[in-house]
């Protein structure tokens, strides 16, 4: 499978590991990932666990990622963590907009817009995620939704390093995931509304990820989709032998 975008495979582990058990983890991992070279792969702990495993990411090619991010470098704003704090720990890349964000903690697309603008000007890479519920699919409303959220999260700013991940909500832990041809649909359709907002060269650098139950054994139905540049992993990247099969492509790398 040749991809001219390099693919990106993120774990977001959510609210799950502390220090230690994420320090475990990459023990385990990194040996099981250590012959994938032409992939990124980004972890996105904890927060709390973000100063530990940069420290174990220094001399390795993982990069670091957080699952959420202020909009403000600093001020009186309780609880929560700057652009600026990230960069300091190594992290490069950001998750923003998250179903679970969007829903349970209810931000809005404005939200979502100050903190992608944020990101962007500390030069963290955002992996945006967009993605329709299930009654919004069954109403056919799913490339609305997704052309809603893209247009209104990336209003008034400039083209810059940013990842997009479609994330239909109906698949995010639910064991369900998107059929490859709905997910081919909707990333084809994500670059095409890239390039309506930007231009099409730079849409067609923009690396989509497909997110939503991926696992060992789909994730490589889904990398052969023209333009699907890799996934967010939720549940399955929380194992380190689970993820390393998920990077390898579920090659067994003998
Ligand atoms: C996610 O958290 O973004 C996700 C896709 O979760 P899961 O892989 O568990 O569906």
């Amino acid at each position: 499978m040749f991809k001219f975008r390099k693919p990106l495979i993120a774990a977001n582990w959510k609210m799950h590991k502390t220090v230690t058990e994420s320090l475990s983890f990459v023990k385990e991992f990194l040996p099981l990932a250590a012959g994938v070279r032409d992939i990124d792969i980004v972890i996105c702990p904890p927060f709390t666990a973000l100063l530990a495993l940069s420290m174990v990411f220094e001399n390795s090619p993982i990069k670091l990622g957080a699952q959420d991010v202020f909009w403000a470098n600093q001020g009186a704003y309780t609880g929560e963590i700057s652009p600026l704090m990230l960069q300091d720990l190594g992290c490069q890349y950001v998750i923003i907009g998250h179903s679970e964000r969007r829903h349970i903690i209810e931000e809005n697309d404005l939200i979502i817009n100050r903190k992608i603008s944020a990101a962007k000007q500390t030069n963290l890479t955002p992996i945006f995620c967009v993605g329709e519920t299930l009654p919004e699919r069954e109403k056919g409303l799913a490339r609305e939704i997704v052309q809603q959220q893209l247009e209104k999260g990336l209003q008034d700013l400039t083209a810059g390093e940013l990842v997009v991940a479609y994330e239909p909500v109906w698949a995010i832990g639910t064991g369900i995931n998107a059929s490859p041809a709905d997910a081919r649909e909707m990333t084809g359709f994500i670059r095409e509304q890239l390039a309506i907002l930007y231009d099409r060269t730079w849409a067609e650098g923009v690396r989509i990820l497909y997110g939503g139950s991926v696992k060992p054994d789909n994730i490589a139905q889904f990398m052969n989709e023209p333009d699907i540049d890799g996934a967010l992993v939720g549940g399955a990247s929380l194992k380190a032998a689970d993820f390393a099969r998920i990077v390898r492509l579920n090659d067994n790398g003998s």
